[in-house]
């Protein structure tokens, strides 16, 4: 599958332009996504140029590289700089509705086959929760 990951944000805390810390588990998870599942990984960034170079050796220090940066294929470049929008299956984005879920989250959802499948208690239902009816067996004496 290819995914698209963007960098601040997501792989560091948001500190653009500057890069922040690593986010836990995010480039662990994003090369064990590369060697166990096989992905083919995108760097999807608005970083250019300069800034765009510091990532990519950010992520290079720490033993991760990607298949293609800011485009759909390796060899595809963009030369107009004009907005894009990459081939990717999924994209890994902390400005996903919801959020960005921890890594250990993003590793399960992805190796399951099935990301888009998410199950949580914790989203919102769109009626309050009312309150607990209290039962007589429940009552003190
Ligand atoms: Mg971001």
């Amino acid at each position: 599958m290819v995914i698209a990951v963007d960098f601040d944000g997501t792989i560091v805390t948001h500190e653009y332009p500057k890069i922040g810390r690593e986010i836990p588990f995010a480039i662990d998870t994003l090369k064990r996504l590369q060697t166990e599942g096989h992905h083919q990984l995108i760097l999807w960034t608005v970083r250019e140029g300069q800034l765009l170079d510091e990532a990519i050796a950010f992520c290079k220090e720490r033993g991760l590289e990607f298949y293609a940066v800011n485009s759909s294929y390796p060899e595809e470049s963009n030369t107009d700089n004009q907005p894009r929008k990459v081939n990717a299956e999924l994209y890994i984005d902390d400005r996903n509705l919801g959020g960005l879920p921890d890594w250990g989250v993003i590793y399960r959802m992805v190796m399951s086959g099935i990301p888009h499948d998410i199950k949580s208690s914790e989203f919102i239902t769109d009626t309050p929760p009312q309150p607990k009816k209290r039962r007589w067996f429940g009552r003190k004496y």
